[in-house]
């Protein structure tokens, strides 16, 4: 992946058509709904883009069900369905730069998160499932008896894709690479907050030649619009990313409706456990854009740094010094390395959280006050938080923060690093620090979250599958594994003469 060359400031972002998606068409909302869209790091308007409701969700479905049950999508071969897929991968890297500096503008992410955290990875996504229809195989078995027995793989069907705001390109087409690698229709619901882009991908689909009715795109409010297709009897199958509390409705929704199958991505309080032994350079580098890249608002973020007693007080001062250090400002900056919260709101929980982490009696080392030097005055930045001796009773180190704030724990012993770890509701992700590679191993079996990273953090892979243990959600996102999420197994039996 190439780094970006232009100064996003001397691109001007195109807008999407400001209407719904559906069936091919771009059309306005029923009842005309609109919804704000602001850039957090001015507080200004983008412009209004249309909320879907409940009736527009009915037509995206039927619209989807057509293109699912009689349209050419379903009679199309792989090699060709691949093509398609591919075909929006290289649009959407053709126009990053573009789709980058909205989301970086609408979300308040520096312009190189955009690009390298966001779009680039989504365009990668898209282009490794395009490979996957044609490795969609079934299987012939060995049954008792005159039967000829196979098992064939088909599409769940209808797809309603709820994603949030952090990551908003990369996270739609973590949906929609394995849905429509599978050859299942999707109705798209980007966050209230970040709309833009899933719109543009909307115009795109078409551009690539999507058959109407595949790709269907509803920006719209979590209620009516996200519980509407929660609550369809259209809809088969909701892949979802968001945070827990969404996820019981969900849960609640097609417990009442249709059983609808369900993948949750949610949310995480990922630990870093670091042992005296450990490159502790890199783990402090590591432990810094754990928790701050992206502000904060990333759902493996490291927001627990447990370190071992010998070296903590060295290891928490180093991380508050390079946290004081990062400079926070305007997301267009090419020398910005931390940009703005996503909306008043959300830094309005943080700052919560920090003076809960005070009064429960934890040493705040750096940050955790709102910025407001100079133009930062209007939009909604934080100075980075490092929070030490942080004890795992404190709602800071319990609850995932999604924000620029690190709670710092001590351990004495493996044990005690292990229960601390695991002492969350969260299973998302890990990372250990350790040059003893066989401890590693034994920790990283113990360690209970969907992904364990051992002297490193955050990496990713279309490859590897990311999700959570425990109440970090079902099921998993990218690989092979989530291709299987929108896949059904059937078995087709038939009575053989003689
Ligand atoms: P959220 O749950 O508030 O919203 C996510 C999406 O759900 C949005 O599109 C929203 O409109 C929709 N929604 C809200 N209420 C709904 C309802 N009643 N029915 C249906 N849809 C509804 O989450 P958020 O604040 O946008 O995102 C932050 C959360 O996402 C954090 O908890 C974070 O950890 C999690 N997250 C997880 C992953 C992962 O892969 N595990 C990745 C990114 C973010």
């Amino acid at each position: 992946m190439t780094a970006p060359t232009t100064d996003p400031r001397s691109l001007v972002p195109r807008l999407p058509q400001l209407r719904l998606l559906v069936g091919g068409r771009f059309v306005a909302p029923r009842d005309g709904g609109t919804l704000p869209v602001v850039n957090p790091a001015t507080g200004e308007k983008i412009c209004d883009a249309p909320a879907a409701g409940a009736a527009d969700v009915d037509d995206a479905v039927r619209a989807a069900r057509r293109a699912f049950d009689d349209g050419p999508w379903r009679t199309m071969s792989a090699r060709e369905r691949g093509k398609l897929i591919r075909r929006l991968a290289d649009l959407l890297w053709a126009r990053r730069e573009e789709f980058a500096l909205v989301e970086s503008m609408n979300n308040g992410k520096t312009f190189r998160e955009a690009m390298r955290g966001d779009v680039g990875p989504g365009a990668a996504c898209l282009a490794h499932f395009s490979e996957e229809p044609v490795r969609i195989r079934g299987e012939v078995l060995p049954v008792d008896g005159p039967f000829h027995t196979y098992v064939v793989r088909e599409p769940v069907g209808v797809v309603g894709a709820i994603v949030p705001w952090n990551y908003p390109t990369s996270l739609m087409c973590w949906k929609l690479g394995p849905a429509l690698a599978a050859g299942c229709a999707v109705v798209l619901k980007p966050s209230e907050l970040t709309p833009l882009t899933a719109l543009k991908l909307g115009e795109l689909s078409l551009e690539a030649g999507l058959p109407p009715g595949v790709l269907n795109v509803l920006p719209g409010y979590g209620d009516p619009a996200g519980e509407a297709i929660a609550r369809h009897p259209g809809v088969d199958k909701v892949s979802f990313t968001g945070s827990i509390r969404t996820a019981r409705r969900l849960v609640a929704a097609s417990g009442e409706t249709n059983l609808k199958k369900l993948t949750l991505e949610l949310g995480g309080k990922s630990p870093q456990i670091v042992f005296p032994d450990a490159d502790l350079e890199q783990a402090i580098t590591a432990c810094l854009w754990g928790i701050f890249g992206n502000k904060g608002e990333t759902c493996n973020a490291g927001s627990r740094v447990l370190v071992h007693a010998r070296g903590y007080d060295a290891f928490v001062a180093a991380l508050a010094e390079r946290a004081r250090a990062l400079r926070v400002g305007d997301p267009l900056d090419p020398a910005t390395e931390m940009g703005s919260q996503i909306s008043r709101r959300q830094l309005d929980t943080v700052l919560g959280f920090v003076r809960s982490g005070r009064e429960q009696g934890a040493r705040l080392l750096a940050g955790g006050e709102r910025d407001v030097d100079g133009a930062k005055a209007r939009g909604f930045f934080l100075r980075p938080a490092v929070f030490a001796d942080v004890r795992p009773d404190m709602v800071i180190a319990q609850e995932e923060i999604f924000g620029p704030v690190v709670s710092c724990l001590r351990f004495e012993d493996e044990a005690e690093a292990v229960a601390v770890a695991n002492g969350t509701r969260y299973g998302l992700a890990a990372a250990i620090w350790t040059a003893d590679v066989a401890r590693a191993h034994a920790l990283a079996r113990r360690i209970q979250a969907g992904v364990v990273w051992v002297n490193c953090f955050n990496e990713f892979d279309d490859a590897a599958p990311f999700g959570g243990f425990k109440e970090s959600g079902w099921g998993r996102d990218l690989s092979h594994h989530a291709l299987d999420g929108f896949l059904q197994l059937k078995a087709v039996w038939t009575k053989l003469p003689g």
